[in-house]
């Protein structure tokens, strides 16, 4: 836990958020500003600044976070059509705040090579 850091307080309930999932160890919510139709972010309990910090032991919580991706994108049945999960890491890829936090985006085509 961060003091300062905007998804602790969000998983601490001290910000409001629209929040689509929870339990003891991740909470997904709706990104403030989204760029698809679906555009949610998981995240875990655990105050880890990036994906760069993932160690082994972090194994079972980020096959959780993937997992509660895709339960979501059942429930807004995008799982045919398809979604992209993102990990942005640092400021070349765009990373704006330093709580690790997955991206599941869908509901749209997106284009690859991604911006
Ligand atoms: P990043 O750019 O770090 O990969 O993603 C951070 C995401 O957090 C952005 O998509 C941004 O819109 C979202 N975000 C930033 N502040 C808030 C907030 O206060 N509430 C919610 N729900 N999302 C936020
Ligand atoms: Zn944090």
């Amino acid at each position: 836990m961060a003091e300062d850091c905007l998804f602790c307080k969000i998983f601490r309930k001290e910000i409001d958020a629209k929040e689509v999932y929870r339990d003891d160890e991740i909470v997904a919510f709706e990104d403030i500003r989204p760029v698809a139709p679906t555009h949610v972010l998981i995240i875990p309990k655990a105050h880890i600044p990036s994906v760069h910090e993932l160690t082994d032991d972090h194994a079972a919580m980020l096959a959780g976070m993937i997992r509660v991706a895709n339960r979501i994108a059942d429930e807004r049945k995008i799982d045919r059509e398809g979604y992209r999960l993102v990990l942005n890491k640092g400021p070349q890829a765009g990373q704006s705040v330093y709580h690790l936090h997955l991206h599941l985006l869908g509901g749209r085509g997106m284009g690859w090579p991604p911006g």
